[in-house]
């Protein structure tokens, strides 16, 4: 399965996407994950992508697609991948596109995993994660028996360096101005669903574990999707799927009826982006208010 897992940070994606992995035997990918590490190592891209991460903010474009370009030409990501934490814009979601059908391998599913604000920043404040294994703990509602230490293998537990108030505000406003408009974006390609991820993660895997598999069973007998070379000399444009008699998911039928088999245009991109506006307003009028008072701003 090809699959992005949405989300804003404190949303669980991290854990799933473990889980997803364990269950379906393919690699989780996160630049997050990826960027810390080159970060902890001290490379030249680690040393470039430090100051972005710890104000919150993104890192480039540039150096995060190098990354995931680099990390799909590994064999385990052959048969499949979970994305947790990319893309994390739109123009990251269009180079993804065009580089998974210029090897004809689609994605097939965007997975939101939908959370309230509040429960997002008690997330992130408590959050612990095991050095050794990545096991997470949260000190607030799901605390390790042994206090600084991981239960599963007994390594040290550490706070994120961006898990800090401060950071965490501009994370969320980060999110809900560049991130949140991917799932209209995935909404418009028929390939978004969404699961509460407010429950226990148990409950929130079983919601997801059903997702894929309903997903990956209407995936077999599916025709191959034919794919749109980009134009050749002008600007690379991301190439468009065009999959046909493709089962539409409830999701799909929901959000958009019109829209019963496939994904044939791109709608053009100002309707979108008057669209992707109105909805990340009306989707989260509450967001706005507690990510100001999450981090007021200074005088
Ligand atoms: P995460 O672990 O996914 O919350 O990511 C931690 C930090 O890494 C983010 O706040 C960003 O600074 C950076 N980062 C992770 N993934 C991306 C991405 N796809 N694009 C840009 N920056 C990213």
């Amino acid at each position: 399965m090809r699959i992005v897992l949405l989300g804003a940070p404190g949303s669980g994606k991290g854990t799933q996407a473990k889980l997803l992995s364990r269950q379906f035997n393919i690699p989780q990918i996160s630049t997050g994950d990826l960027l810390r590490a080159a970060v902890l190592a001290d490379t030249q891209l680690g040393r470039l992508a430090k100051a972005a991460m710890d104000a919150g903010q993104l890192v480039s474009d540039e150096i995060v697609l190098a990354m995931i370009r680099d990390r799909l030409s590994h064999s385990d990501a052959a048969n499949g991948f979970i994305f947790d934490g990319f893309p994390r814009n739109i123009p990251q979601a269009q180079a993804l596109d065009a580089l998974l059908a210029r090897i004809q391998k689609p994605l097939q599913l965007a997975l939101f995993i939908d959370v309230e604000l509040d429960i997002l920043i008690q997330r992130l404040t408590g959050r612990r994660t095991c050095e050794s294994c990545g096991q997470m703990f949260n000190i607030y509602t799901s605390p390790s028996r042994l206090e600084d230490r991981c239960d599963r293998c007994g390594g040290h537990l550490r706070h994120r360096a961006d898990d800090n108030e401060e950071t965490i505000g501009n994370r969320l406003r980060v999110y809900e101005a560049q991130t949140a408009p991917l799932i209209d974006y995935y909404r418009e390609q028929s390939i978004l669903r969404t699961v509460q991820g407010i429950a226990e993660i148990e409950q929130v895997s079983a919601a997801i574990m059903k997702v894929v598999k309903d997903t990956a069973a209407r995936e077999i007998g599916k025709p191959q999707p034919a794919v749109e070379q980009p134009k050749q000399g002008g600007k690379e444009q991301p190439a468009r799927v065009v999959v046909k008699a493709a089962a539409s998911s409830t999701e799909a039928r929901k959000a958009a009826p019109k829209k019963k088999a496939a994904v044939k245009k791109a709608a053009p991109k100002k309707k979108a982006a008057v669209k992707k506006k109105a909805a990340v307003k009306k989707a989260a009028p509450k967001k706005k208010a507690a990510v100001k008072k999450a981090a007021p701003k200074r005088r």
